[in-house]
């Protein structure tokens, strides 16, 4: 009763009443894409996408195929890597392309893509590809989150590296991954 008074009092309260009626529920939602190549995903990552919960209903983590960049996992691995990291968080979901992102994004109903920032290094390429994006797709935001200091210095890359020459990356990694990496660069039987 209280509720119907004040929605007489204010007609845009009705006027949003009125298309919330209307309109599909995931229309509301604040959608993310965090896409990257994630080779394989670090616990950088994964603190990224842990605060990014916090300011969106829904996040695609979407793997790129990056075939240019001779990834040591093919798409279909790096997304599974992805997908049992983030089986406790409901919200997040993982995903590939193998497109153009802002196409990705517009096909998934998107508003905003994710990306990560370490470092000063970071920026220019960040700013470059965020700025080329808004060329392409006015409508589409990129927001930047910075991971917990601890993992500044963190990149797919170097877990690479210290894995590949027997080194320990298990607290760069979660469990599953680092199993993952220690499986793949197994060396061959002679
Ligand atoms: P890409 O090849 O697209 O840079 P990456 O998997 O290396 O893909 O990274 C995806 C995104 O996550 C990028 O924005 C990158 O800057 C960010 N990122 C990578 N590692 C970290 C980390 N340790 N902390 C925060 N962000 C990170």
């Amino acid at each position: 009763m209280r509720r119907k008074l004040r929605n007489r009092a204010r007609p845009q309260a009705r006027f949003e009443a009125f298309l919330c009626l209307q309109l599909p529920y995931t229309d509301f939602m604040r959608i993310a894409i965090y896409p990257g190549s994630f080779d394989p995903l670090t616990n950088g990552h994964l603190d990224v996408i842990q605060r990014a919960t916090k300011l969106f209903d829904r996040i695609i983590v979407a793997v790129a195929k990056n075939e240019s960049k001779n990834p040591l996992f093919d798409m279909e691995e790096r997304r599974e890597l992805v997908r049992q990291a983030i089986r406790h968080l409901p919200s997040v979901e993982a995903d590939s392309f193998d497109c153009l992102l802002v196409e990705y994004v517009e096909k998934r109903g998107a508003q905003t893509i994710i990306r990560g920032l370490r470092a000063v290094s970071d920026f220019e390429f960040e700013f470059q590809l965020a700025l080329m994006n808004r060329k392409l797709d006015e409508g589409i935001e990129t927001i930047f989150m910075m991971p917990k200091d601890t993992y500044t210095f963190l990149s797919s890359r170097i877990v690479k590296e210290i894995a590949l020459l027997g080194g320990n990356v298990s607290s760069f990694v979660p469990g599953h991954v680092r199993t993952a990496l220690a499986r793949k660069l197994k060396p061959a039987p002679a």
